[in-house]
């Protein structure tokens, strides 16, 4: 394995140190300056913390260094973060940096709209189920869910159960913090799934595992339907997963 300098393990255990004290400038002073945004709010730490504790460095063959850092809490509870380090400008600055276990984004607001026009789709996924909307008279798949089938007019639609397995039809990285819910979470990535089983109607959501990968246009994916984490109250949705051999 590769040798960590000591100056770094020095630097990183000062790093953990100004975590613990709240010293914002000099914590944005050790993050690769074009990661500054994506940095703050890629991680989350409890605003009391009282001690902080390196556990592991291991060095990359790339020149990365990956440190974990366990922090501690007032009542005695502990996070740890998972940050990489990469030389820059003579030193080292943080290029990554997340919550072990990574968590996932997750929206409260996700669910059943008003109008109860897709309550069907919602009870679907709370059954484990993905399902969309189908034309009752001329057959065809209807999505986003809406009272009349847009393509001969008729108010006898259907719901069907499809398996969650599709293609990329578009993707996107999200750098930003649009939402509390989204803060720790980021970056991630939002897909748009063509699903070939129901006429390729397109269903939005989250791609799993994408930390430093590169999603392609036409990737084969399988959605698994998860259910809100405890303390949440949102709904049950679909996360998407690229099949085995995809990536590259
Ligand atoms: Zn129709």
């Amino acid at each position: 394995m590769a040798h960590v300098p000591e100056a770094l393990i020095d630097l990183i255990v000062e790093h953990g140190r100004m975590t613990v004290a709240g010293d914002h400038d000099g914590l944005i002073a050790d993050f690769l300056p074009d990661r500054v945004g994506q940095l703050l709010t890629s991680a989350t730490v409890p605003a009391d913390l009282v001690r902080a504790q390196l556990v592991s460095t291991e060095a990359g063959p790339d020149g990365e260094v990956v440190a974990v850092t366990k922090y501690t809490d007032v009542r005695g509870e502990s996070v740890e973060l998972r940050a990489c380090w990469v030389p820059f400008g003579g030193s080292w600055r943080v290029t990554r940096v997340r919550n072990i276990p990574e968590t996932r984004p997750w929206m409260n607001e996700y669910g059943p709209s008003p109008d109860g026009v897709d309550q069907e789709h919602w009870a679907g996924l709370a059954n484990g189920e993905l399902r969309l909307q189908r034309c009752g008279d001329c057959t065809e798949w209807i999505w986003a869910p809406r009272p009349m089938c847009p393509h001969c007019r008729s108010l006898n639609t259907t719901w069907e159960t499809v398996d969650p397995a599709g293609r990329i039809y578009s993707w996107t990285r999200t750098w930003q913090n649009f939402s509390p819910e989204t803060a720790g979470h980021l970056p991630y990535v939002v897909v748009l799934v063509e699903l070939a089983q129901a006429g390729n109607s397109r269903v939005l959501g989250v791609l799993e595992d994408t930390d430093g990968r590169e999603v392609r246009i036409g990737m084969s994916v399988q959605g698994k339907i998860d259910t809100p984490p405890p303390g949440t109250t949102g709904s049950p949705l679909v996360r998407w997963h690229v099949a085995e051999g995809e990536w590259q």
